[in-house]
């Protein structure tokens, strides 16, 4: 008898028959032997709508009272789960973070686990019930709710599978699986089997949305298998696990792409020490992520600098490198919020010569200019003009024989699942 952790995200629980539906996804594991713990976000859109009522009080809310509200959300959803749950006739009890003991740090909105007292799962667990915990809230030390960020009942799942040591973490969502590519995208892509955690964080890194980034560096840290599969329909999923030599690695995954990009150029700085520094400190003291950096050769002593931010804070970015151009005693400021990335990733390409060539020429045969290049041991970025995003992702799914009717690549990992050695 194994122990699995099973989360269901917002759509899967979006409603009163989807829930009913998802209990009795929940008694069949049961009745197939397992012992299992529920982990659950809000209903669709609840978080969202949470978060409209507390700005209508305050533009920017109290952080500390924003969490009391949007624990809510899930609150709902795992009294509601557990009821059906009952009502099928299966044992189960519902849970808050803090009454499972989530622990975190203080960092309303954002916080961190920091520890999980599991001896009262356990105990339930030892009566027979499935338990039902709340996913994307914890409790600091001093008993104060918090929440773990936007997405973060997936961490909740990965966090309790490692303190339990679940057997696996499962994680239940709209699509069936990753993809070689968005299949809105490209009609020929194909579900992955299974993939490697480090492919996981590069195609998330590069736009793919399935799952929270840092629920899958969690399960990498602590070895926790995860699978993705859809509450929606049957079927095996994709599992994320770690990285086994004995496995034949697919050259390539998968072709992520992000909408979500902006650039910035500082022309014509001072190549000196603490450049860098000058130019990108005062967006990272704005909180302000960067991506790319690229800084190019100096020419008479100058020289230029780009960066990538999330199109979000394009403006902002704009500003403080407006504000700072006589600081850095750069010639100008300009930037781009048109453009997108598009990344192909495996664990392949650490054994393989020529994979960037390949894209670059792939990508030329469109006519497709690239504006950026950034690697990785496993990955290959380039920033495009928005306008080809699609084309560039079909051509780079095509000549990586990705499709479904292509067989070069995948083959041998796909056969060796369905052999049942993975
Ligand atoms: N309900 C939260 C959100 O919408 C957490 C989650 O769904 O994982 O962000
Ligand atoms: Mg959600």
């Amino acid at each position: 008898m194994s122990l699995i952790v099973q989360k269901f995200g917002g759509t899967s629980v979006g409603s009163t028959e989807r829930i009913a539906a998802v209990a009795s996804r929940i008694k069949r594991t049961r009745e197939e032997g397992h012992d299992v713990v529920v982990v659950v976000s809000a209903m669709s859109g609840e978080t969202d709508r949470l978060i409209r009522f507390a700005r209508e009080i305050d533009p920017d809310p109290s952080p500390r009272e924003l969490d009391v509200l949007l624990a809510t959300g899930e609150q709902v959803t795992i009294a509601l789960l557990s009821m059906s749950l009952l009502r099928l006739g299966c044992d189960a009890r519902s849970y808050t973070g803090g009454q499972v003991l989530i622990r975190t740090d203080t960092a309303h909105t954002k916080a961190r686990i920091t520890r999980i007292d599991e001896s009262r799962i356990r105990e339930e667990l030892g009566r027979s019930r499935v338990v039902v915990v709340a996913g994307f809230q914890g409790v600091d030390l001093d008993g104060n709710i918090t929440t773990l960020g936007r997405g973060g009942s997936d961490t909740t799942a990965v966090a309790l599978a490692a303190a339990l040591d679940a057997h696996e973490c499962q994680i239940f969502t709209d699509v069936d699986g990753v993809y070689t590519a968005d299949p809105r995208i490209e009609p020929q892509a194909r579900r992955l089997p299974f993939l490697v955690y480090e492919e996981m964080l590069e195609l998330a890194g590069g736009g793919a949305k399935v799952l929270q980034i840092r629920a899958v560096e969690f399960a990498s840290k602590y070895d926790v298998r995860l699978r993705v599969l859809s509450s929606f329909d049957e079927g095996e999923g994709t599992l994320i696990m770690p990285d086994d030599d004995s496995m034949e690695q697919p050259l390539i995954s998968g072709v992520a792409y992000s909408r979500d990009e902006a650039k910035l150029t500082v022309l014509g700085v001072p190549d000196k020490p603490g450049i860098a520094y000058r130019t990108l400190g005062p967006i990272s003291d704005a909180n302000i992520e960067v991506d790319m950096i690229v800084q190019n050769v100096s020419r008479d002593g100058n020289t230029d600098m780009t960066f990538t931010v999330h199109r979000n804070d394009f403006e902002r970015a704009m500003d403080i490198l407006r504000a700072n151009c006589r600081d850095m005693a750069a010639r100008e400021v300009i930037g781009d919020d048109r453009i997108v990335k598009i990344s192909l990733v495996g664990v392949g390409m650490r054994s393989h010569a020529g994979i960037a060539s390949r894209m670059f020429k792939a990508l030329a045969d469109e006519g497709i200019n690239i504006q950026m290049i950034s690697t990785s041991e496993i990955k290959i970025s380039v920033v495009t003009d928005e306008r080809y995003l699609e084309l560039a992702v079909r051509a780079l799914h095509s000549e990586f024989g990705l499709g479904s009717d292509q067989a070069e690549n995948g083959g041998p990992r796909v056969r060796e699942l369905q052999a049942g050695r993975a």
